[in-house]
């Protein structure tokens, strides 16, 4: 019997992503805490699943009720937001979970050259996504980050919370 959590829970659901219900590689395979461990969840298995690394990434510390809004919005065709293993995507056909995901990681690379501020922040994002967002997807996504409080915007200013890379 596999022994290692992930490889219980990947054993489990057939070797599938639980959510995208896609092959998951062990090496891209990562613990999805349904209730994140930061507000409380346990490590029991009726809490966890393996899902692909770039959803549990986005789904961070959400709370459960917003991650259940993050998959019913995917309305049944579920897709892990892997975008970035795959440029070649249009922004165009990217679901705002993607975009969501691209630009997390974005400003978890830039570490402490992040924008701070709303304008260029939102050039940033633009630029992303080669400038093919409207500015009204680019607010959108602005608006999700803030709901999300992954950036807090005071006034013309913007600070960072990222979520943990892996919750
Ligand atoms: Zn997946």
């Amino acid at each position: 019997m596999p022994t290692k959590p992930i490889d219980r829970l990947l054993f489990a659901q057939g070797g599938l992503c639980f959510f995208c219900q896609r092959t998951l590689a062990p090496s891209d395979a990562t613990v999805e805490h349904l209730v994140a461990s930061a507000n409380g969840g346990s490590n029991h298995p009726d809490n966890t699943v393996a899902c692909c690394r770039a959803l549990n990434t986005l789904l961070g510390r959400m709370s459960l009720k917003e991650k259940l809004r993050v998959v019913l919005n995917q309305k049944g065709e579920f897709r892990c937001p892997n975008g970035s293993a795959a440029p070649s995507k249009s922004p165009a056909t990217q679901s705002t979970a993607q975009r969501l995901a691209l630009v997390v990681a974005d400003l978890r690379k830039r570490g402490a050259a992040r924008p701070r501020t709303v304008k260029t922040l939102s050039s940033t994002i633009g630029a992303l996504f080669q400038k093919q967002l409207t500015e009204h997807e680019v607010a959108a996504l602005l608006g999700k980050l803030k709901a999300q409080g992954i950036v807090s915007v005071s006034g013309t200013k913007v600070t960072y919370e990222l979520p943990p890379s892996v919750a």
